[in-house]
């Protein structure tokens, strides 16, 4: 990933200006007062031990669970979202909204959990996100949210477990 590249996709999407500001806080290295997250460094078969198919399909090697699979498209309660790879806390039921897309949708994240990469699977560059403590692929994120942020962080719902605040 060369910068020219990285500013050509701000410049595409028509927020160079956001680039270095707040609304940036998927980027964990622009981040130095996050307090840091102990890495979670597991092999291969750790991995498909501790995670069922589908969440390592998803975590493990950046695959997308089919649109309007996951139960938590409809959950509602309050509560929080974590990592299904290692329980990092990620969303809140507060930073949830309904896209339609059929996959969960945040407008924002927990300070500092995730950190971000341009991938190239489909015709256009996406910029991927993944758990900060274990480098799990959670979703894409997008420019098309709603406000305050105008972000959609689209997640495969088989990459989170809910926990209902008690
Ligand atoms: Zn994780």
């Amino acid at each position: 990933m060369t910068r020219r590249h990285w500013m050509n996709l701000f410049a595409a999407f028509g927020f160079a200006s956001r680039a270095a500001g707040p609304a940036q806080a998927a980027d964990t290295a622009a981040m130095p007062g996050t307090p840091s997250i102990e890495p979670l460094k597991l092999d291969d078969a750790q991995w498909q031990q501790r995670l069922t198919s589908a969440q390592y399909r998803v975590l493990r090697h950046e695959g997308t669970e089919r649109a309007g699979t996951s139960p938590l498209n409809d959950e509602k309660r309050k509560g929080t979202y974590h990592c299904a790879g290692c329980d990092l806390a990620l969303f809140t039921s507060a930073m949830k909204f309904d896209s339609g897309t059929g996959w969960p949708s945040f407008f924002t994240t927990l300070p500092g959990v995730f950190g971000t990469t341009t991938d190239h699977l489909l015709f256009m560059p996406r910029t991927e996100y993944h758990c900060a403590r274990c480098g799990g692929h959670h979703g894409h994120v997008f420019n098309d949210g709603p406000a305050p942020t105008g972000k959609r962080y689209c997640n495969n719902g088989v990459a989170l477990n809910f926990k209902a605040s008690t």
